[in-house]
């Protein structure tokens, strides 16, 4: 299955953060790395007073369940360093699962397609660049239509210029 997934660091090398991230995810069982996005420096959201992130997309194939890569990413996310639990707070690294091809699932741990991806720049804009084709289940629309909305949230800036 393809799956779609946020990267983003804000404390310690954020760089180095996300390649740590990506390195982990592509060890895991029955899992590859298909594509990933360009690195983009990004203003914080939610809780404003924290250091800029760093934001990435992944596209990984897995033949994990939903929950086992959830499991996974916990597991990967505090081998990296994170404790602080704050919701939107300063973080080493922090994985979102953003769309699952098209599941729909909302559980008390896991819901997909991420409930609020579609108004996040961060989160569109780098997965415009792998994935504008993906569908979300819920809206039908693409991620180069949500990605190209007026008034999306946060501001976005590319890093790497590297075709
Ligand atoms: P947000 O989810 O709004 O981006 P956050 O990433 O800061 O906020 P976390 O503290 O990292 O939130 O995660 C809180 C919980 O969200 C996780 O423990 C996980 O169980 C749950 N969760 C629900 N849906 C998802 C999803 N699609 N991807 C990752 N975690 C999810
Ligand atoms: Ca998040
Ligand atoms: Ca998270």
């Amino acid at each position: 299955m393809a799956v779609q997934l946020s990267l983003g660091s804000n404390v310690g090398v954020r760089g180095r953060n996300l390649e740590a991230a990506l390195a982990a995810l592509g060890q895991l069982p029955e899992t590859s790395l298909t594509r990933r996005s360009r690195v983009y420096e990004t203003e914080p959201y939610g809780v404003r007073e924290q250091p800029g992130f760093l934001n990435m997309a992944v596209e990984i194939e897995t033949g994990l369940h939903p929950l086992e890569l959830l499991e996974a990413i916990k597991a990967i996310e505090g081998r990296l360093g994170r404790r602080q639990a704050q919701r939107w707070g300063p973080r080493e690294i922090d994985i979102d699962i953003v769309l699952w091809d098209d599941l729909i699932l909302d559980t008390d741990t896991l819901t997909v397609p991420h409930p609020d991806f579609r108004q996040r720049a961060f989160v569109l804009i780098p997965l415009s660049e792998i994935a504008p084709e993906a569908v979300d289940p819920v809206t039908g629309r693409t991620v180069a239509q949500l990605a190209a909305q007026p008034g999306l949230q946060g501001q976005v800036l590319r890093l790497d210029t590297g075709d």
